[in-house]
Formats: structure tokens, C-alpha cells, sequence
């Protein structure tokens, strides 16, 4: 398949990008990784009129601390996030994801920027960010506003983006000593997609869990948190057994449907092993 014909536009700065998305409004799309949108053309899902490329803003691109966060531009590729040492001593659990996403293409190709605006129902990233109380940077022409991850994300394929916005960073917090956070992933056999993702934070002191937050992708129209598993955890002893048995709440949250991936049983006990197998790296890291 072929995608219809459009003009291409490469964009030399944020300002450049904003004022071709004016110009062009609804009939532009933003090309980051062309990983999701270019399949999308090729099955005539999407025909837009003009591609902006964001791909040669350097600005874009980047991984560093700013104060309590770490920064990732929005062009940064998921093969970089995988690879950055700043990441995996920060927020492991965002190097996990990285490093699962699809194979090497998808990873060299991909960006974060791409894969939160996309909202993708079985990316990893959204999963991880949401846990990890991410802020998403979106850059309009009024200017920088920050969005938290868990109402970015607000439904398949759908985010709290504005017209003519642009996601240009993820910004995700270090989480406080004392602190781990994991992800594990059933990842689909031919895509390398989330069947099922759990992302998990704990924070661990003298011996108990005083705070979790955990979030699944795949059994989900979005990245949603588990908060029933949450607070089955708080204030137990850090350890496997209470892992196990919290992560037996994680069906609450979710619509479980029957279908080709699997019955609502097997969907279930799924988000409750991967729930357990997050949780149990997460106290790990902590050093539980
Ligand atoms: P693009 O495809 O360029 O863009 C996607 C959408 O987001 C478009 O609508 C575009 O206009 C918009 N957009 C892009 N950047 C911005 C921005 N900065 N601001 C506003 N809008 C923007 N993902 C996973 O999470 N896990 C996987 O296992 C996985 N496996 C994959 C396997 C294959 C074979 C393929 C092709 C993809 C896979 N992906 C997976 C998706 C991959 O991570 C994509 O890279 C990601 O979904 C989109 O990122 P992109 O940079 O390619 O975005």
C-alpha cells in the first residue's frame, strides 16, 4: 500500500514547526519516527495534505537533569533512552520499556515525543510515565504548558493535545530515596506491543511500603493506574509475598473483554503476574 501523495516540509526550529502546523491546521501531520504514522498512510487511515518533519530540530533531542527531572526532548529515540546511563540510574523503570519496544528498527527509529501523542492502547512508555507522575511539555503558540501524564493519556489513541501543539519534552521526576520503580512486559509475538505492561513505584521505609503508584498499558484503552493495587500494598512489609498478593487487585481497574488475545480469566491472571513481577523489581531496586 501506498500512502496518497503530500508535500513535505522539514521544520528548522520549534517556531518553524508551530508556524507550519498554523498554516496547514487539520491538514498536517507532524512526522517525528514515522514509525505509527506512516503504516497509518500506507492503510489510508490518515491522508493528510503536508508532513512536517521535526526530525532535524536538534533542540529536540536530548536526554539531561534539570533539576529534580529528567528531561527527554520529544525527538529523542527510544534506542537512546535505552541506552542512557542518566536514565537507567534515575528512573530504571523508563529503561525497562525502552529497551522492550519492538526490535532494533522500531527503537532507532521511534521517539518519545511519537509514542505519547500517538497514545498508542499497547505502547510501553505510557504506562511507565504514568506511574512515574511524568509531566508531558506541549509547546503552542501562547507558548510551554505542562500536562500530567494520567490526564494526557485520555483515551485509544486520544490525548489532551491541543490544535497546533507539539509535544517537545517528557519531563519525569527522580523519585525519593528509598524509592524503586520497574516495568514488565507480555509483549505481543509479531509487533513486539504490550499484551500487558505494569510500570511500578514504591518507596520503602523501615521495612514497610509507605507509597506505591502502578500503571498497566494493553489490557486498557489507555495507560491507567491500578489504585486498587496501590492501596492493597501501602503499609504492608516490603517484600514478595505482599507483591503477590496486592497484585491480585489489578483486574479492578480494567474493562476485560473476551477476544482473540485471550478470555477475561486469562486477561486477568495476566495483569496479575505482570503486576506481581513489577512490583517485586520495583522492592528489589528499592533494596527491600
Ligand atoms: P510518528 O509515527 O512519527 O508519529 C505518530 C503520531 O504522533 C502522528 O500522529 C504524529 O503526527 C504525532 N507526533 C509525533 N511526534 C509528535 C510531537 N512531538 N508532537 C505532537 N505530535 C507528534 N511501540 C511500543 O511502545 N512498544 C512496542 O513494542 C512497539 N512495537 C512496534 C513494532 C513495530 C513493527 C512498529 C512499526 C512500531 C512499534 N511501536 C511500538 C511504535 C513505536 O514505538 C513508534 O515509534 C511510536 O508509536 C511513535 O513514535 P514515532 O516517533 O515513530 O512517531
Amino acid at each position: 500500500m501506498y500512502p496518497a501523495s503530500f508535500e513535505y516540509h522539514r521544520a528548522t526550529s520549534v517556531a518553524d514547526a508551530l508556524a507550519l502546523m498554523a498554516r496547514y491546521g487539520d491538514d498536517a501531520k507532524v512526522l517525528a519516527g514515522g514509525h505509527s504514522l506512516l503504516p497509518v498512510m500506507k492503510l489510508r487511515f490518515a491522508s493528510p495534505g503536508h508532513l512536517i518533519d521535526i526530525g532535524r530540530i536538534a533542540a529536540l533531542s536530548g536526554i539531561s537533569a534539570a533539576g529534580g527531572d529528567v528531561a527527554i526532548g520529544a525527538m529523542t529515540r527510544h534506542a537512546d533512552v535505552a541506552a542512557s546511563a542518566l536514565v537507567a540510574k534515575s528512573v530504571p523503570a523508563l529503561s525497562d520499556a525502552a529497551a522492550a519496544i519492538g526490535d532494533v528498527q522500531v527503537r532507532n527509529r521511534g521517539t518519545i515525543g511519537g509514542s505519547v501523542a500517538h497514545a498508542d492502547p499497547g505502547a510501553d512508555l505510557p504506562a511507565v510515565l504514568v506511574a512515574l507522575g511524568a509531566q508531558i511539555v506541549a509547546t503552542g503558540k501562547s507558548g510551554d504548558r505542562t500536562i500530567a501524564a494520567e490526564s494526557f493519556f485520555t483515551e485509544t489513541f486520544a490525548t489532551s493535545l491541543g490544535a497546533g501543539e507539539l509535544v517537545t519534552q517528557v519531563r519525569i521526576p527522580v523519585p525519593a530515596a528509598g524509592s524503586g520503580c520497574a516495568y514488565a512486559k507480555h509483549p505481543e509475538a509479531a509487533s513486539g506491543y504490550a499484551v500487558v505492561g505494569v510500570a511500578a513505584l514504591v518507596t520503602v521505609a523501615g521495612g514497610k511500603v509507605t507509597a506505591a503508584r502502578v500503571a498497566i498499558t494493553g489490557l486498557s484503552s489507555k495507560a491507567t493506574r491500578l489504585t486498587a493495587v496501590e492501596a492493597a500494598l501501602v503499609g504492608q512489609p516490603a517484600n514478595a509475598s505482599s507483591a503477590g498478593t496486592a497484585a491480585q487487585a489489578a483486574g479492578e481497574a480494567l474493562d476485560l473483554y473476551d477476544d482473540a488475545r485471550g478470555s477475561v480469566a486469562y486477561k486477568a491472571n495476566l495483569a496479575a503476574v505482570y503486576a506481581t513481577r513489577a512490583l517485586t523489581s520495583a522492592l528489589a531496586r528499592a533494596g527491600a
